[in-house]
């Protein structure tokens, strides 16, 4: 069953970074990226949700992930229109398209257009921005 919306979470920077781990905080604060092929998540495949480590919002279904070989983990669809929000990203000299979490604003990582049918989409995540729950499915 999805969960209710939750409120947007508003904290300092401060505030941030005590409740995170130096890695998370640089990538979901910072728009960090984790060194490919190194996220406890890349070729995790069990059943379960994965939700934003910085705030606990579902973000993704374990049946919408894939093995992009890209070295990240990559979903084609989050759980809902309304858990990520995607924003131009024109940074290092790219156009890409930023993913992150509509709740928290904390930076999961970027959507291209290559990812397998039905939605042609791959979300290219950090793991260090996922905490997986295997008790929701
Ligand atoms: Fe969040």
């Amino acid at each position: 069953m999805p969960e209710p919306p939750q409120p947007p979470i508003h904290l300092s920077d401060d505030e941030w970074r005590s409740r995170l781990s130096p890695e998370q905080y640089r990538i979901l604060r910072q728009k960090g990226t984790e060194a490919p092929y190194t996220g406890q998540y890349d070729h995790h495949f069990e059943p379960g949700l994965y939700r934003c480590s910085g705030c606990g919002a579902e973000l993704f279904f374990s049946g919408a992930k894939f093995d992009s070989g890209c070295g990240w983990p990559a979903f084609s669809t989050p759980t809902n229109g309304q858990a990520v929000a995607e924003h131009e990203d024109g940074s290092h000299g790219m156009r890409r398209t930023e993913v992150t979490c509509a709740r928290c604003g904390g930076h999961l990582g970027h959507v291209f257009p290559d990812g397998p049918r039905p939605t042609g989409l791959r979300y290219c995540i950090n793991s260090a921005s996922l905490n997986f729950d295997p008790n929701q499915k």
